[in-house]
C-alpha cells in the first residue's frame, strides 16, 4: 500500500500574524508542520502499523508513506519533523513562480504528483492553521476523479478489500461512509493523538530520502499557478479591532439579574 500523507508548512500558531499587503507574512515569522497535518500522518502510521507483518512502519513494512508539500524551501524543516516521525520519505515542490498560490493553485500542483505517484490513500488533516479554508482535500479527490472520505473521525482500512471506511459526524448525527482505492481521506484532531518523534525517530529522518522538485520537473507551465494565475484575490484587509474591557457585575444582590439580562443583550438565552 502506498500513501501519501499531504502537509503544509504554516506560521507557528502562538505567534501574533502579520499581513504582509495582502498577504500574510509568512516568511517574517517561526514555521512549524501545521499541528492537524500531524494526525494525518499519525493516522497513515497507524494503518501501516496495522498491516505490517513486524507491527511496525519503515522498509520492512510493506508499505510506504510518502509526504507530500507545496511551499518554500524552508518547508523542510517542517517535512524532517514529519520523517522524524516515522514517514518513509518526503516530497516538496517549491518553486518562485508559486508565491501567491490560491486553493487552486495549490491542489493543481498537488494533484499532478498525486496523480503519477501510484498511492492508494491520500490522507491529508482537515484545514490549515493559516488559511484555514478546508477546501484541499475536496479539490484533490476532484482533480483526480477519486472517492473522498473527508472530516472521518474513525477510519478503517479493508487492504484485501482495497477500502477505507470511515464515520464522520454531522449536525443530525454519525455517518458511515466508505470507498475503495484509491480515496483522499482528510481526518480531524479527535482522530487519534499524535507521536512525539523518538530520539531514534529524529536521528533516523535525516537519512530519509527529502526530494525537492520545481515545477518543470512536474511538468505544470509557470503560468498557470502563482499569483497570476490565481483565481483568488485578497482585495481587502482590515485588522481585527481590539478587544474592548469587559463588564464587571458586581453582586449586590440583583447580579444573577444583571447576568440574566447581559445574556439576553447578547442574544445568548
Ligand atoms: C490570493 C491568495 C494568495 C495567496 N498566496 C499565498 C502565498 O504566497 N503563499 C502561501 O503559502 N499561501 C498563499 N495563499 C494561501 C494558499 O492559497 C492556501 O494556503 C492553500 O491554497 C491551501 O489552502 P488552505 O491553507 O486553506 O488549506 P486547507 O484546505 O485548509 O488544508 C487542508 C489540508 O490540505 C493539505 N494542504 C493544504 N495546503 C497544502 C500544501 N501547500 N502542501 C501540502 N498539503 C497541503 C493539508 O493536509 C491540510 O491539512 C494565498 C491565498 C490567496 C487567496
Amino acid at each position: 500500500m502506498k500513501i501519501a500523507v499531504c502537509v503544509k508548512q504554516v506560521p507557528d500558531s502562538w505567534v501574533e500574524k502579520k499581513m504582509d499587503g495582502q498577504v500574510l507574512d509568512r516568511l517574517g515569522v517561526d514555521a512549524v508542520l501545521n499541528d492537524l497535518d500531524e494526525y494525518a500522518l499519525e493516522e497513515a502510521l497507524r494503518i501501516v502499523e496495522a498491516n505490517s507483518p513486524t507491527g511496525a512502519a519503515g522498509p520492512e513494512s510493506g508499505h510506504e508513506i510518502t509526504l507530500l508539500c507545496m511551499g518554500p524551501e524552508r518547508a523542510t524543516e517542517a517535512l524532517r519533523k514529519g520523517l522524524s516521525m516515522g514517514a518513509d520519505s518526503a516530497l516538496l515542490i517549491s518553486d518562485p513562480a508559486l508565491a501567491g498560490s490560491d486553493a487552486l493553485s495549490t491542489s493543481l500542483v498537488l494533484a499532478q504528483v498525486i496523480a503519477s505517484g501510484g498511492f492508494d490513500l491520500v490522507i491529508c488533516g482537515t484545514e490549515s492553521t493559516d488559511a484555514r479554508m478546508s477546501v484541499i482535500p475536496a479539490m484533490l479527490a476532484e482533480r483526480l476523479g477519486w472517492a473522498q472520505l473527508t472530516h472521518v473521525h474513525k477510519l478503517d482500512i479493508d487492504l484485501a478489500g482495497s477500502t477505507a471506511q470511515g464515520a464522520r459526524s454531522t449536525e443530525i448525527g454519525v455517518e458511515t461512509i466508505s470507498a475503495h482505492f484509491p480515496v483522499v481521506i482528510s481526518v480531524p484532531d479527535k482522530i487519534n493523538v499524535p507521536r512525539y518523534p523518538s530520539f531514534k525517530g529524529i536521528m533516523g529522518s535525516k537519512k530519509k530520502p527529502l526530494v525537492i522538485k520545481a515545477l518543470g520537473e512536474i511538468e505544470i507551465e509557470a503560468d498557470s499557478v502563482g499569483a497570476p494565475a490565481s483565481w483568488s484575490t485578497v482585495r481587502e484587509v482590515t485588522p481585527r479591532p481590539p478587544k474592548s474591557k469587559g463588564i464587571k457585575v458586581v453582586d449586590t444582590g440583583d447580579g444573577g439579574n444583571q447576568l440574566v439580562a447581559f445574556l439576553e443583550e447578547q442574544r445568548v438565552i
